[in-house]
């Protein structure tokens, strides 16, 4: 990207900022954070989750807690609770009941017809190898399946159409549907597939503004013309930046990648506002998680993250204090 265009989309993801602000009345801002409990949550899941807490608390918004929990062979027993239990100590109190995608099967499945009825979805038996390539899917089995037993389903996109939207914290961001391909939305082993989830679940809690990181920006296009085709509405977007090792390799199972330590929460909520760019003042680390919570609220600077698609660990972890 050109100097100029950068400057361009910093311009105009500002005058988007600003609308944005204007626009939403405080009842009106709807957040999320939407974990898969997979794993515990670490440096980079904070980042996320605090991004988006103060991003809807500094609006007086509601931030609501989904798990994401479809793909059952991945999740750890336990690891939820686990969850609940870190966001609390770390002050992330979230709104009303936490919701699981995998309560919510029936939602998806009429989500799933009434694509099916718009004749927008087709069988895909390809294995993961054949689909493997440098691009999208390419359309392989568009008129068929290529062979018998069990398949995915897919949603055939628009091959002619250009998606392109203001993230908050990316600019402009346009992507050309038949590049990302045509996506799943029901597994061959029978289960929702997450970007059809995470429309239909974004769309019945009313969220206003997804603030997530920026390895799930690629995925946004799709969720527009999922949101497109079944009718929903379409929330304000902003990808904060993605926590990387200090070499800027993707973050390993090192010490900053370890479970998150209650006993070290003002320090590790202290860190993560500094990766998403706040200028915490030092002796905030010293106070209790919802004294440094409340600072961030009160000088949230969305601003700061335009165009910035990584962030830095530190190489030091922050230690309990005793
Ligand atoms: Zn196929």
């Amino acid at each position: 990207m050109s100097a100029s265009t950068a400057t361009a989309t910093t311009a105009t993801a500002e005058a988007a900022e600003r609308r944005a602000r204007t626009d939403a009345a405080p009842a009106d801002y709807v957040g999320r954070f939407a974990p898969s409990p997979t794993g515990p949550l670490h440096l980079g899941s904070l980042v996320a989750a605090v991004g988006s807490f103060v991003d809807a608390r500094s609006r007086g918004g509601r931030w609501l807690l989904r798990m994401e929990d479809l793909d059952t062979a991945r999740v750890v027993p336990g690891c939820a609770a686990h969850m609940l239990r870190t966001l609390e100590a770390f002050g992330l109190q979230w709104d009303g009941s936490i919701e699981y995608q995998s309560q919510r099967i029936g939602h998806y499945a009429e989500a799933l017809q009434a694509l099916n009825a718009r004749g927008l979805t087709f069988p895909c038996s390809c294995s993961r190898r054949e689909r493997l390539g440098d691009g999208g899917y390419p359309g392989t089995c568009r008129e068929g399946a290529r062979r018998a037993g069990p398949t995915a389903t897919r949603f055939r996109v628009d091959d002619e159409k250009i998606v392109s939207f203001q993230d908050r914290a990316q600019g402009t961001c346009t992507f050309r549907l038949r590049e990302r391909g045509d996506v799943i939305v029901r597994r061959r082993d029978g289960a929702f597939a997450y970007q059809l989830a995470v429309v239909v679940d974004d769309a019945l809690q009313g969220i206003s503004d997804v603030v997530r990181g920026v390895d799930l920006l690629d995925s946004t296009p799709w969720q527009l013309a999922l949101q497109e085709a079944l009718a929903l509405p379409t929330p304000r977007y902003a990808h904060l930046p993605l926590i990387v090792e200090p070499d800027g390799a993707k973050l390993a199972k090192s010490g900053r990648s370890v479970p998150l330590d209650p006993q070290a929460a003002a320090p590790l909520l202290h860190r993560a506002l500094s990766l998403l760019r706040q200028d915490p003042p030092a002796e905030l680390e010293l106070e209790a998680a919802p004294t440094v919570l409340a600072w961030a609220c009160a000088h949230w600077r969305p601003e700061r993250l335009h165009g910035v698609r990584k962030a830095h660990a530190p190489r030091n972890n922050p230690r309990s204090p005793n």
